[in-house]
């Protein structure tokens, strides 16, 4: 059932929450697609002059625009109302062990413009990490020449609490991170991010509309993860959920980062396959594979013999139905895709035939563009943000 419309006896105090869930039902609207007020009036419940007073003042503000006129059975034709081109956006920067990856996204999701810089960021202070991370995304978007409304920072890094006041508790491969707040050093439009959360987290949400109930499993120099389930990811008391890098493969095996030994990052993370693999990094990797060497193929077979018992333990408890392998995994997914699978369906027999293991198609721009996302949903969740600057 459709989300309904509130009213009823709206006073003072309840008038602008009933004003913003019901702007945000129609922007949520408009986010599918296109359409003419009186289509909206219809498909929300509200009234045509409710759905008039709500969006008139965002096409005042260049945020909507209205399309040609289109006719569909009989009357006046209608105008449909879409997201202007030239209107506000969001961006979304994943700040990562080796680089950066930014992208500008209109409100209706398309993708403006993209940002990618190989920056090693392992010994750096938290200040020297976001700093210039900041002016960089900041300059991105001065190019994109358009008012921007909200930003939001992923981190490679487990964090605490809520909002865009995290705190960073542990970045195996960012130890200088430790105890920062990433959303006070990180300002790119001179003003905090509406959202910033863990990598893998806001990667899985690149994913939604092609899938809803999934584990996001994301190869970088660690292994992060995300469990999505109905199209929210579930981030655990503490919001630390998904580590899946750390599930145990060999119960006295390698050491780890985390303290623990045997986990299967040790296995299967990027740093363990390349020095598996003889490679000295993921595009030799990839020639390697492509060029059918065998100590390359078999590296990559037991990464992904690895993983896939890892996901297996994973699947048996939280019981979903797909695997999205992203980031580095996501370049190598014709070769890895399979064995996760078939190692996944052999340690499940009574569901395993049903899981599918599937390849992210974002690669590595994942977790911006999940980001973006995150930013856009706290936007159109809090339309008065399109209306402020
Ligand atoms: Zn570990």
């Amino acid at each position: 059932m459709p989300p309904r419309p509130l009213s009823g006896p709206a006073g003072p105090v309840r008038a602008p929450a009933v004003r913003r869930h019901n702007l945000g039902l129609l922007l949520a609207a408009l986010r599918r697609a296109p359409s003419s007020r009186a289509a909206l009036a219809t498909g929300t419940g509200l009234t045509r002059g409710t759905v008039a007073s709500l969006l008139d003042p965002l096409v005042a503000r260049g945020v909507l625009e209205e399309g040609p006129p289109t006719r569909s059975g009989v009357g006046r034709p209608g105008r449909p109302l879409g997201y202007a081109g030239s209107g506000p956006v969001v961006v979304g920067t994943s700040v990562e062990v080796d680089g950066l990856v930014a992208c500008v996204v209109g409100l209706d999701g398309t993708v403006v413009r993209r940002l990618q810089r190989r920056r090693d960021h392992r010994s750096l202070p938290a200040e020297m990490v976001f700093g210039p991370a900041a002016r960089d995304v900041g300059a991105l978007c001065e190019r994109s020449d358009r008012r921007v409304v909200g930003a939001g920072l992923a981190v490679p890094a487990q964090i605490t609490g809520a909002g865009p006041d995290v705190e960073v508790l542990r970045a195996p491969n960012l130890p200088l991170l430790a105890g920062c707040r990433p959303g006070e050093l990180f300002a790119p439009t001179g003003r905090r991010p509406v959202v910033v959360g863990n990598e893998a987290s806001l990667g899985a949400l690149a994913h939604l509309g092609e899938v809803t109930d999934f584990v996001y499993v994301s190869a970088g120099v660690g292994i992060g993860g995300g469990i999505v389930t109905g199209g929210r990811v579930l981030p655990g008391a503490r919001g630390l959920a998904g580590e899946i890098g750390h599930v145990v493969v060999e119960r006295a095996g390698r050491a780890c980062g985390c303290g623990g030994t045997g986990c299967v990052e040790q296995y299967a993370g990027l740093p363990a396959l390349l020095a598996d693999a003889g490679a000295d990094d993921l595009p030799a990797l990839r020639s390697a594979v492509r060029a059918g060497e065998p100590g390359a193929l078999a590296a990559l077979d037991r990464a992904g013999t690895a993983l896939g018992v890892a996901l297996a333990s994973v699947l048996n408890v939280v019981d979903l139905p797909t695997v999205v392998l992203g980031g580095s995994y996501a370049h190598l997914g014709d070769r890895l895709a399979p064995v996760v699978r078939d190692e996944v369906r052999r340690r499940r027999p009574a569901a395993g035939p049903d899981v599918e293991v599937r390849v992210s198609g974002h690669g590595r721009p994942a977790t911006a563009l999940g980001t973006a996302r995150a930013v856009l949903d706290r936007v159109l969740d809090d339309p008065d943000l399109l209306l402020a600057g």
